[in-house]
């Protein structure tokens, strides 16, 4: 949403009004929980999971007309007690921010351009890198003569946004490969 210095003056002014009307004494719990309840209005909550790191916080999601209407810490969960950090915090951004790349992005060697690319391609192009890679680099035995079948010139990076099941399957892919660097998201 744009913000103009008009927006602006009325957002601090509303905040000046609700600070000073606390500090006059008046309670504003019940003014609060209107407000809230009127953003989440007529949604369907459903409870999850941060899927970032391994605490795994809890959070409600609200949704309405299939639509995210916001994420919350859930207050109920004993590990997270409503709070979430940055990364929770952000869930609903992630998923309704429009700066969020949808598409697969390329940017070829020595260019200073991103350019859109389907998923086809995409694939494509990573099976050819990853086969050219390993044809090359793929080390049999060590300098002791013991098969190691050891691919270093690959490395896996994990994303939270895979459940344990497909972990499990990328790295049983990954080690059928010979790839030994493995890294994830989560602890970045
Ligand atoms: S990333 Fe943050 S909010 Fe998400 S599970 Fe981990 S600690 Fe909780």
């Amino acid at each position: 949403m744009q913000s103009t210095r008009r927006s602006f003056l009325k957002g601090v002014g509303a905040g000046v009004l609700c600070l000073s009307l606390s500090q006059l004494g008046f309670d504003l719990t019940e003014a609060k929980a209107y407000a809230k309840e009127l953003k989440i209005k007529n949604c369907r909550a459903v409870t999850s999971v941060c899927p970032f790191c391994a605490v795994c916080c809890q959070v409600i999601a609200y949704e309405r007309d299939g639509e995210l209407i916001a994420t919350e810490g859930d207050p109920d969960f004993p590990i997270n007690e409503g709070s979430l950090c940055a990364k929770g915090a952000s869930l609903w951004s992630m998923y309704t921010n429009k700066h969020r790349p949808t598409k697969p992005m390329y940017r070829a060697p020595y260019s200073d351009k991103w350019v859109e690319k389907d998923w086809d391609w995409t694939l494509d192009r990573i099976a050819h890198l990853v086969k050219e890679t390993r044809d090359k680099d793929l080390i049999l035995k060590n300098e002791k003569g013991q098969t190691v079948n050891r691919l270093d010139s690959v490395f896996w990076m994990g994303t939270s946004h895979a459940s344990n099941e497909e972990c499990a399957a990328i790295h049983l892919a990954m080690k059928s490969l010979g790839v030994v660097s493995m890294d994830h998201q989560a602890r970045v």
